[in-house]
């Protein structure tokens, strides 16, 4: 289960719909309450996919380190990354999978005509073979 604050939650939407039509990608910094993931930051990382990024995208390790250490800085933790599905549903695709780690939770945001549609998190398996749904808040 995870829940993503109000201030967090709004960077993610005003992120995604900064970047429609092409797909935008971030991390979420939080940490564990009673067995509940809870997002307290968003941080926004660039799209470094080099073909069309409007239904790609892709994260640099370096970036994503750096995520990882600003965590830490503040006493949180990497929970997962986020990115958004431009004019198309909340699913996980078979590319999100393949490039997906089974411990981080996925939050995709569906964008619709440039607005926000609904959200949907996953949870990756060790085999990166299928993603579970996660229940999410926010
Ligand atoms: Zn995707």
């Amino acid at each position: 289960m995870i829940r993503i604050e109000a201030q967090p939650w709004r960077a993610m939407v005003e992120h995604a719909r900064r970047t429609y039509p092409n797909e935008c990608c971030g991390a979420m910094l939080g940490v564990m309450d009673s067995g509940e993931k809870v997002v307290r930051e968003a941080l926004p990382l660039e799209n470094a996919y080099a073909g069309a990024q409007a239904s790609r995208y892709e994260l640099r390790p370096e970036d994503l380190m750096a995520a990882d250490r600003a965590a830490r800085e503040r006493h949180m933790d990497l929970i997962g990354i986020y990115h958004s599905h431009p004019d198309c549903d909340a699913y996980f695709s078979a590319t999100d999978l393949r490039n997906s780690c089974p411990w981080y939770s996925f939050v995709v945001l569906s964008i619709q005509k440039g607005e926000f549609h609904h959200a949907n998190s996953w949870l990756p398996n060790v085999e990166q073979t299928e993603a579970a749904k996660e229940e999410l808040t926010y």
